[in-house]
């Protein structure tokens, strides 16, 4: 039983667990830096408490001010969101060692899945598809001078501890390998503080589907399908579906098991995510990585499914066993999420800041937002820019697509730079209408934009 649930994080996921936390019946605690005095979270809250400066390494990130505000609240449970201290098995231990529910997986499969290079060789071990490459973290540039021969360019370098589509190098010849190779090091120490980097084949035009699942400590595991996050830029997603357009029944059931096979071998109790590399030509699927929280994306998976993983995620974390077998996870129709970032797409998507003097939100049947924010609220510039997620649902595709565009025309944001023109000309493109668009897509048609304005 949880009685009281202390939320380590900000912004929509913060207002997000929060509302899953009241619909349980448990009380919740917000913990803000002094530049989230006025979020919506804080509002929210039953209770809220301030944990330090602006900065993350003095707020979001020190986890000792954390739990000292778990314990002096009272709080029995820590739930970390996505990002920040959601993945750091340290922090869950530090969690248990203070009898505090962690709401996320055991430590060690925190552990094994969070070191990238590590998660590899453990699946290609559990007979999980991976992308070929090195096994483990590179020793040196001769041997990825070697493996990069071996398997044939481009390759792509990653770093271990990267994340958030940080940290990654495209190598098109043996020419830029070793200047790549130098420069990858050096970027995983300074923005990860890890130089652990490895190789694998760069897959040309794929598309990136991922797999939810959801585990207890009962030792049940099941999956709940795929999300289709091909829409991205710069390695990020912007625009997620499910289920995806492309996929074959046979390709999603052998993907959902593959992703259940993956999930138990490091006995996962928890919600996570499976993510995959898939080659439409070949039909053919390999996995990436496995974010150990839950993500970004996941309401796309409930609008479908009409799970709440978020609720879900909670109950298994205080031991309760999973409701449904797979057999009786159905979905039904199709969703469509749009990641409403403070960004100006017209200058690269640079992250913009100030006063939503006007915010008007969609609503009617079939619309949900998520939101962090408010008419008159202030952007800070210290955190990431996510704003709100607006998610559709639809009987068919089609249907989905149409609501979408109804909705993004509806959302009113001013004061600021949005992704909201960026998501009406992508719903619009008949690309994107056809659906077998690849993470490909908006740098093609940002370059076409540019040449018709030559
Ligand atoms: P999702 O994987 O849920 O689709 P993102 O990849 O956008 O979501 O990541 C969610 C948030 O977590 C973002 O704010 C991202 O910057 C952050 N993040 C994810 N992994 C890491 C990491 N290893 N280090 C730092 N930030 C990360
Ligand atoms: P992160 O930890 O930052 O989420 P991922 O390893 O999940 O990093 O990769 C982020 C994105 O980069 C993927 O969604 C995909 O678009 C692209 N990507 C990653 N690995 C490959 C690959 N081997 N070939 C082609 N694209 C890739
Ligand atoms: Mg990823």
């Amino acid at each position: 039983m949880i009685r009281k649930l202390l939320v380590a994080n900000r912004g929509e996921i913060a207002v997000r667990v929060i509302r899953a936390a009241r619909e349980l019946g448990i009380q919740t605690v917000g913990v803000f830096s002094e530049a989230d005095r006025d979020a919506l979270f804080v509002r929210y809250a039953d209770q809220s408490v301030c944990i330090g400066p602006p900065p993350l390494s003095d707020s979001y990130l020190f986890y000792q001010n954390i739990l000292a505000a778990a314990q002096s609240t009272g709080a029995d449970a820590i739930h970390p969101g996505y990002g920040f201290l959601a993945e750091n098995a340290s922090f869950a231990e530090a969690c248990r060692a203070l009898d505090l529910t962690f709401i996320g997986p055991a430590p060690q499969a925190i552990r094994k899945m969070g070191d990238k290079a590590t998660a590899k060789r453990l699946m290609k071990e559990a007979g999980v598809p991976t992308v070929p490459g090195s096994e483990g973290v590179l020793g040196s540039l001769a041997e990825a001078r070697t493996l990069a021969a071996e398997i044939g360019y481009p390759v792509v370098i990653k770093a271990t501890a990267g994340g958030g589509g940080r940290g990654m190098r495209i190598v098109g010849d043996g020419g830029e390998l070793e200047n790549a190779f130098h420069a990858a090091v050096n970027e995983a120490q300074q923005a990860f503080g890890d130089s652990g980097v490895y190789l694998e084949k760069f897959i040309q035009d794929p598309k990136h589907i991922e797999i939810q699942v959801l585990g207890d400590k009962h030792g049940q595991v099941v999956h709940l399908f795929e999300r289709d996050c091909s829409i991205q830029r710069r390695y990020q997603k912007l625009l997620e579906e499910a289920p995806s357009p492309v996929l074959t029944e046979a390709t999603r059931a052998a993907m959902g098991e593959i992703a259940v096979t993956a999930a138990r071998s490091v006995r996962y109790d928890s919600a996570g995510t499976i993510e995959f590399i898939y080659d439409g030509r070949s039909r053919q699927f390999f996995f990436i990585e496995m974010n150990t929280r839950i993500q970004v994306e996941h309401p796309v998976t409930e609008m479908i499914t009409g799970v709440d993983l978020l609720q879900w995620q909670i109950r298994v974390a205080a031991g309760e066993r999973l409701p449904l077998r797979q057999e009786e996870i159905v979905r039904r129709g199709h969703a469509i999420e749009c990641r409403i970032n403070a960004e100006d797409p017209q200058k690269g998507f640079l992250p913009q800041t100030g006063t939503l003097s006007q915010y008007i939100v969609p609503g009617g049947p079939g619309v949900r937002v998520d939101s962090g924010v408010y008419p008159g609220y202030a952007i800070p510039p210290f955190y990431d820019s996510l704003l709100a997620k607006l998610v559709v649902w639809g009987e068919t595709r089609k249907d989905a697509v149409l609501r979408l565009q109804r909705a993004l025309d509806e959302f009113i944001i001013e004061g600021v730079a949005t992704t909201i023109p960026f998501h009406q000309r992508i719903v619009r493109h008949p690309e994107f209408h056809r659906g077998a668009y690849t993470t490909d897509f908006i740098r093609r048609i940002t370059a076409e934009e540019v040449a018709n304005a030559c």
